[in-house]
């Protein structure tokens, strides 16, 4: 296969700390020689596990950000043994523009996986993950939240495989990390995800949803930089003892975890996140946007448990997803 474009200007096997970027060529009308800078910070000590640790795979998600420049501005090589890779902004593209996919060629990084050395500017992004950076890694930690339209309780994730000895291990990671709420995560459609390309190389991988809203708050980036320093310890790479209060255990058994929305309108909430669900609770109702005088349209749940994820934005199309629903894991 032919190489990927993209340059690195640190050395992954160099001791210490370096700041530095992904190149990768990008011609264009105002930079006919130009590059997309990925910002990549690089700190090793010795030999020891390695973590590849992502924020703004989607462009619009700032928890993961936040607490990863955080990192590399703060991380010296004397507190660990084995090496962290911190890549804040994964999409830079979509990051730089406030957006979940790139402005670049409307790619949405976490569907284009494996990805392509010869693609569009967000496939060769995947491919070099894929190729080159995926392979270098123990442990996986990839931040996600719910952007400009989902907003979630804040979660660590790990997914059902089909290996039982790596799903122990994302699962311990999972909880070594500390979020709040802790989920079996189903996917919607697993195809093209860095998750199921981390997950397939034997990695021991992690993700989360730590709000949405297309913002962070005081609270979600805390469990963020929390979470973050949790695993590094439970990896075994950065000293120091493990920050633990208690977790909630979620699950996603079946698909009637989701509500997909079938009608356009104005959404008026009837739970928050969090709140205990009964299966057939109304949990939203849909107000027809364009005149008065009629009934909303009802949105019951099709499970019983809490109330995990939902719509964010007060408007909703047909085929939103408008609540997510978790059950919650006796133990
Ligand atoms: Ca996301």
């Amino acid at each position: 296969m032919r190489p990927n474009p993209i340059v690195p200007s640190v050395d992954f096997d160099q001791d210490g700390v370096q700041h530095g970027f992904l190149r990768l060529p990008y011609s264009r009308d105002d930079s006919a020689w130009g590059a997309v800078m990925i910002p990549i910070c690089v700190v090793k000590r010795g030999d020891g596990p390695t973590a590849l640790l992502t924020g703004a795979n989607h462009g619009d998600e700032y928890e993961g950000p936040i607490a990863l420049f955080e990192l590399a501005a703060s991380l010296r090589p004397e507190q660990i043994q084995g090496r962290a890779i911190i890549l804040p902004t994964m999409n830079a593209p979509a990051f730089r523009a406030g957006r979940r996919t790139s402005p670049i060629d409307e790619g949405n990084l976490n569907r284009v996986f494996p990805g392509r050395p010869d693609g569009s500017v967000t496939e060769k992004i995947a491919d070099y993950f894929t190729r080159t950076l995926l392979p270098l890694a123990d442990y996986v930690l990839d931040f996600h939240s719910g952007g400009k339209t989902l907003d979630f309780l804040p979660l660590a994730a790990a997914h059902q495989l089909p290996d039982p000895a790596q799903q122990a291990r994302c699962e311990a990671a999972m909880l070594g990390f500390n979020a709040p709420y802790s989920a079996m995560l189903l996917e919607i459609d697993l195809s093209g995800m860095y998750d199921t390309a981390a997950e397939a190389m034997g990695k021991v991988f992690i993700s989360t949803e730590l709000g949405g809203g297309g913002t962070a708050t005081a609270r979600s980036a805390a469990i963020a930089k929390r979470g973050l320093k949790n695993l590094l310890i439970h990896a075994g790479i950065l000293e120091g003892a493990l920050e633990q209060a208690p977790t909630v255990r979620l699950d996603m058994p079946s698909d009637a975890c989701f509500c997909i929305a079938e009608h356009a309108g104005l959404v008026e909430p009837c739970l928050d996140l969090g709140a205990e669900v009964q299966e057939g609770q109304l949990l939203a109702k849909i107000w027809s946007p364009g005149r008065t005088g009629l009934a909303p349209v009802p949105y019951r749940a099709s499970c019983a448990g809490l109330l995990a994820g939902r719509h964010f934005p007060g408007l909703v199309q047909p085929g939103d997803c408008l609540a997510v629903i978790a059950t919650v894991v006796a133990g």
